[in-house]
């Protein structure tokens, strides 16, 4: 018997009898593959014509992104490299080679598309039984957008620069006449009416500086540091933020809502930094998804808002949405004459101070504006001026104190997070919605956008949401099996 195994570098049949046969039944890319066959792709197939050539079907090419946005493979020329090498993305290719402009074009051209199939795979999972309905948990995160931030000005940097940009326009044109007349004694009647080439690069400069300076006046997003508005000159709808690493870069914030599987069940890209005004958001965008109505929703103090409590509180849903003092007062941050160590007495209306004197009804005050409406109601001591403990409490001659009428609700929140049941629903945020994240920018390294422009970033943000979810259906298909 020899030592080695046939040595067989010139057989002839190298490759397997099936394209299947190139990956196991177990394997992602066959998951990919089966969910992407049950897609229905008629929107994008539409678009193409019977005239010309013949294409790529269009679900190779979707099951391609998709597998490559699974294992953090996004773009084109490494999809198309890996076509060429890795066994998987063969059998997704059925064994053609498309290149790489082939793959970002169809990407770019379809985004809308691919980005709806989104929640097809959802409800195909909830058909699986995959997606628990009832709690969601919502997060969010910073990632950076493909926007240089040097090249990220407010509206005077901007005009200075078109400035500069007008005065290079008329020495290169100035330049061109000089060299024009020279010409002309040389040369007489010949044309030389072209414009110069740096001339059009400037130009082109120019009319995209007006654009941007027109979107100060045309859609004044105030910066959400409370400086200067500013716009990113190559993706102008990326807004300056604070990131997860304490750095404030051109970035977008990426919202998910997840079930208690980790599968994604709602997805958007918003442009505040703020997470407060996404919590409605992401409830109506689940429920649209999955068709059905949330129960319960957990999220971080970051979406905390007397809006967003009353919000959950007329629409009949359980929040475990922490106010951002509630740890404070848990640690006892806060010192003893702080507003959160005055006991509100509910049935006589008024507060009780530490030193357990009494803060009755002075006035009320209300903003009703279409952007915010509130009613507070003040209380105010009535033995302050005899109190020892007056210089700790207040300068003023008595303390007062302002009650939101909405205060309640914070109050009703805090007790059900601090109940057992509530710290369980709350926790289950810490191990479901959290790590998607971790997931997505660590694992994968999904930190910035390949793509510009917001409608294009929500499409490039669904495809990794996609990619996640194709990985749970995976997971889920080989527990099973
Ligand atoms: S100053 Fe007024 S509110 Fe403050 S501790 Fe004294 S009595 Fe109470």
């Amino acid at each position: 018997m020899g030592k080695f195994k046939p040595y067989r570098a010139e057989q002839l049949m190298m490759f397997p009898n099936s394209i299947k046969d190139y990956v196991g039944e177990g394997h992602l890319a066959r998951v990919v593959d089966a969910v992407v066959e049950r897609l229905d792709t008629a929107d994008i197939e539409e678009k193409y014509s019977e005239l010309g050539q013949n294409t790529y079907h269009p679900k190779i090419l979707v099951k391609l992104l998709f597998y490559g946005y699974a294992l953090g493979e996004r773009s084109g020329r490494m999809i198309a490299r890996r076509i060429e090498t890795d066994t998987a993305y063969i059998y997704l290719a059925q064994m053609y080679q498309p290149d790489f402009r082939t793959i970002n074009d169809f990407r770019k051209n379809h985004l809308k598309e691919l980005s709806g199939y989104f929640v097809e795979i959802v409800r195909l999972s909830q058909e699986l039984g995959l997606v628990k309905v009832g709690q969601i948990n919502i997060d969010g995160t910073k990632i950076k957008a493909d926007a240089a931030n040097r090249l990220t000005k407010d509206k005077e940097g901007y005009q200075e620069w078109l400035k500069k940009t007008e005065a290079n326009i008329q020495e290169i044109l100035a330049q061109a006449d000089q060299r024009d007349a020279v010409e002309d004694q040389m040369y007489g009647d010949q044309r030389g009416d072209e414009l110069p080439e740096e001339i059009n690069t400037q130009e082109k400069l120019k009319k995209r500086l007006e654009e941007v300076i027109q979107r100060f006046q045309d859609e004044p997003a105030a910066s959400p540091l409370g400086g200067k508005e500013r716009i990113n000159f190559t993706d102008a709808d990326a807004r300056f933020m604070k990131g997860g690493n304490g750095k404030i870069d051109a970035n977008y914030n990426c919202q998910i809502a997840v079930d208690g599987n980790q599968m994604i069940v709602a997805s958007e890209v918003i442009t505040q930094a703020n997470d407060r005004g996404a919590l409605k958001l992401m409830v109506e965008a689940s429920e649209k998804t999955l068709r059905e109505p949330v129960r319960e929703v957990a999220a971080d103090s970051g979406y905390s808002s007397y809006e967003n409590y009353e919000y959950l509180s007329k629409s009949q849903k359980v929040g475990y949405v922490p106010d951002q003092r509630l740890m404070k007062v848990r640690s006892r941050e806060y010192g003893p004459y702080h507003e959160e160590n005055f006991r509100y007495d509910e049935r006589n209306d008024c507060y009780i101070c530490p030193e357990d004197e009494k803060l009755i009804r002075y006035k009320e005050r209300r903003q009703d504006s279409s952007y915010r409406q509130w009613r507070q109601v003040i209380y105010r001591g009535r033995t302050c001026s005899e109190c020892v403990s007056k210089p700790l409490c207040t300068q003023q001659p008595q303390r007062t104190l302002a009650r939101d009428d909405r205060r309640t609700l914070v109050d009703q929140m805090r007790k059900r997070l601090l109940s057992k049941e509530g710290r369980e629903k709350y926790l289950q945020r810490l191990y479901t919605a959290e790590p998607v994240f971790g997931h997505l920018k660590h694992i994968l390294g999904y930190r910035r956008f390949l793509l510009r422009t917001l409608r294009k970033v929500q499409g490039e943000f669904r495809l990794m949401c996609i990619g996640h979810n194709l990985k749970k259906i995976h997971r889920w298909w080989v527990l099973a099996t």
